[in-house]
């Protein structure tokens, strides 16, 4: 290893939060390596909303601009379509008790193949975003992102006022409709058969004009990612024009070797408010952090306020501005 290898700050993921948090690393003078796998979570969509001045903007056009934004800077490194196999702290600190910020190090190895770039961060940014496992419906992906979506404030809009459903099995489902019954008056909900909708809050829905399905889904029925009905295993067919799905979200946190940071019940990392984990050194920003809303334009905030703080701290003040 050499000196070329020694970074003030790792950045682990490369979305909105990754790069928002590497271009003010940066322009705080500080040397930046951002590793970014390139498997973003929306890949699926054609077309990102809500993000002030990119609204409708396809979610790589996103991320390339931004890159072409970094590549300005000569103290920011950024690696794509690699990915961070291992996360250390080399000072041997682990979980308890952890040292302070200022005698951190992280070693970390990057890579695809064997021998893997081994780099050391005194600070480090997980962006990683989350994994989604979406509900078991047969031929469900081939409708994701296209015409069923997960984020009712990225997607309602453009489908206001048709046929939607809400697909999914967790115990948020009537939140979640009560959500969607915004953008539509005609909205039913399909619980796959789990017994997550109460009869008492069916009897709620009802009175908001919203249909509860309980079986389980034999086939989703379209063409080309456009969903057209909802085919139930007891024959019934029910007719959609779009709608949602409740994934279920968890944090890929398997490359860290040696410490763990405190994670919640939902398996996002848990920090302060200024994304400081309960591991000195080791900031979180993004979906990988936030329990929402998960919007892009929420994480490249939040990777912005990431890069503030972990200043302040290498400088070693508080104060907020
Ligand atoms: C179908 C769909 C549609 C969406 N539409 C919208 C929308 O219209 N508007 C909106 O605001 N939001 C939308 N979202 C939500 C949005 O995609 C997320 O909120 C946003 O991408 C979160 O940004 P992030 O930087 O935290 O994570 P991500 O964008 O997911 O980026 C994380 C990156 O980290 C990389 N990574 C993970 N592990 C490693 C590793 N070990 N080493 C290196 N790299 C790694 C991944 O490959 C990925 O590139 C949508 C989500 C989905 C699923």
């Amino acid at each position: 290893m050499t000196d070329t290898d020694a970074y003030d700050a790792l950045v682990i993921g490369g979305g909105p939060a990754g790069l928002s948090a590497a271009l003010n690393l940066g322009r705080s003078l500080m040397r930046v390596l951002l590793v970014d796998a390139d498997r973003p979570r929306n890949a699926a969509t054609l077309n990102s909303h809500g993000f002030l001045t990119r609204d409708g903007v396809p979610p790589h056009e996103l991320r390339r601009i931004a890159r072409e934004e970094l590549a300005a800077y000569p103290n920011i490194e950024v690696r794509t379509r690699v990915r961070v196999l291992s996360l250390e702290r080399s000072d041997g600190a682990g979980d308890a008790p952890p040292s302070d910020a200022g005698t951190a190090r992280f070693t970390a190895s990057v890579g695809r193949r064997d021998p893997a770039r081994v780099v050391t961060a005194r600070s480090v940014v997980l962006a990683t975003g989350l994994r989604e496992t979406l509900p078991e419906v047969p031929n469900l992906r081939g409708f994701y992102g296209i015409s069923l979506f997960s984020c009712a404030a990225c997607d309602a809009w453009e489908m206001r006022g048709r046929r939607l459903a809400l697909i999914g099995t967790t115990d948020d489902l009537t939140d979640r409709a009560r959500l969607i019954s915004r953008w539509t008056d005609h909205l039913t909900v399909f619980t796959l058969g789990a017994d997550t909708v109460t009869v008492a809050q069916e009897a709620e829905l009802a009175a908001a004009g919203v249909a509860v399905a309980r079986h389980p889904i034999s086939e989703l029925v379209g063409d080309r990612g456009r969903i057209e009905a909802i085919r139930l295993e007891d024959g019934t067919e029910v007719a959609i024009d779009g709608g949602f799905v409740r994934p279920q979200w968890e944090t890929d946190l398997s490359f860290l070797r040696g410490f763990s940071p405190s994670v919640d019940h939902d398996g996002h990392l848990v920090t302060d408010r200024s994304g400081r984990t309960d591991i000195p050194g080791l900031y979180a920003a993004g979906d990988a952090a936030i329990p929402g809303p998960q919007q892009l334009i929420v994480a490249a905030g939040a990777g912005a306020r990431v890069a503030s703080v972990l200043v302040q701290d290498a400088v070693g003040i508080t104060t907020a501005h």
